[in-house]
Order: structure tokens, then sequence, then C-alpha cells
């Protein structure tokens, strides 16, 4: 069967002399793996599709056992982002987060738009990077099911205000009543400013056009960052590389 499918490159492995496998996200079949003969050489005219961060329209031919790309058309290749080491370091992280999260099921969540939403940011917005970042991780975790509540106080159901605790793992808040007074004390916890947790209820709850239009105070944005990056370090039980690269690097404050 030859199908059209418009995906994005997260993840390319050298075959053989001259040909790639892609990993590539799409919205009809999740997450898919192509053979994409050829596409080493530099003769190759679709050498510009077979490449991370590439986002195409594939011609695939495809069997039970095997996915074969045909044709391919570029759409967007994000170029600007190749030029810069920190931006390229961001993109590649973002690609790795999202192949742990995606499935070989139909992306009925929005991850791919997540992603290009979030490629499009680094490439074409004047957004600190580091603002990118964590506001992505939140959404990510939000597409995969693990959006923290919120909300209302996770034990007691009541009203928070001020400072209050997020509970990593079991994603909800606590509030100080019981903060104070429960013995169920979360194994992995972050204190939470309110405008941290009006940031969180933000990017959690925006539309797919709008989550990274917040502004956030320079006190807050350390706290905002480094809440977002536990959080999915936490729900993934993922070392990412790329991540590691970004902190070697000290690219982000
Ligand atoms: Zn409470």
């Amino acid at each position: 069967m030859y199908v059209k499918v418009k995906g994005l490159v997260i993840r390319e492995n050298p075959s053989g002399e001259a040909d790639k496998f892609l990993t590539v996200l799409t919205q009809e079949f999740g997450r898919i793996s192509i053979y994409a003969g050829g596409t080493r050489s530099l003769k190759n005219k679709y050498i510009a599709c077979a490449q991370i961060l590439a986002f195409s329209e594939f011609t695939i031919h495809k069997t039970d056992r095997f996915t074969r790309m045909t044709e391919a058309s570029l759409i967007e290749s994000f170029y600007s982002v190749r030029l810069d080491y920190e931006k390229f370091l961001l993109a590649a992280y973002i690609a790795q987060t999202a192949y742990v999260i995606s499935t070989e099921s139909p992306d009925e969540d929005g991850l791919l738009t997540l992603v290009l939403n979030a490629l499009f940011a680094i490439a074409y917005l004047e957004k600190p990077l580091w603002q990118i970042k964590a506001a992505y991780e939140l959404r990510l975790m939000c597409v995969s099911g693990f959006c923290p509540s919120l909300g209302h106080c996770g034990l007691c159901g009541g009203e928070v205000s001020g400072e209050v605790l997020l509970d990593i793992l079991g994603g909800s808040l606590v509030c100080r009543d019981c903060e104070d007074f429960s013995t169920e004390v979360p194994f992995l916890s972050a204190k939470i400013p309110a405008d941290v947790l009006a940031a969180l209820r933000f990017v959690a709850f925006a539309t797919d056009e709008k989550w990274l239009s917040f502004r956030i105070t320079d006190d807050a944005a350390d706290t905002f960052a480094n809440v977002c990056e536990r959080y999915i370090l936490a729900h993934t039980e993922q070392k990412f590389d790329t991540l590691s690269l970004l902190k070697e690097q000290n690219l982000f404050k």
C-alpha cells in the first residue's frame, strides 16, 4: 500500500552503506520507522527530508513487515535551528523526549502539533530558550496524560493560596494546612510560589496557539524551569543525553 503522510523526523539511524532508518512522528500512524534507501549519499535528492528535525510529506510503501520511503517533499527544515548550537541542542532534546512519549498508534492527543509548535518557536519566535524548554516539558506531560492537577489541594480538596507544595510524582498540589498536618509527605516535591503556580496553570490550560504567551519574573523563572524539568524526569523515568549536553554546555542559566 502506498500512502502519503506528513511527518517530522525525530531520530535517524544509519543502515548499510548509504541508507537510513528514520523514526518519523505522524498524526495518522503515531511514531513510524521508515527505511530511506540511499539517503546517506550526498547525491540523493531526498537528503534534506531524511534528516532529524525535517518536516516533510513522505510517500511511503507500507507492508505488514516494512515501511519504505519512495518519495519525499520538504515542508520545513528548521534551517536556522541547525545553525545555532544552543537551539539545535534544545531541538534535539525535544525530539528525544517526543520519541519517548510517542506510541505506534494514531496521535490523538496533539503530540506532533506540540513538537512542531515548539520547534517553530525556537526557529522563529523571540522567546528565551529556557522558557520554550520548560513550557514544552509541562505541555508534553499534559498531552501524554501526566498533567499535574493544578486546581485544588490534592489531599483536602480545599483552595490553595500563597506558596504551595507540588507533589511531583503524585501530580497534585498540597495546601499549607495539609503540608503542616498531613502524615502523607510526598516523596518528591517542590515549593511553588503563587506566581510560579500561575505560570504552570497558564501553560497547562492554554490552547495550542497560546501556551508560550506568558511572562514571568526572573526570580520565578528559575523555579518554574526547575519544576518543569524535575516533573518530566520523574514521570518519564529517563535520562536524556541531550539534556546532559545542554547542562554541560551551561547554555541555560
Ligand atoms: Zn489541603
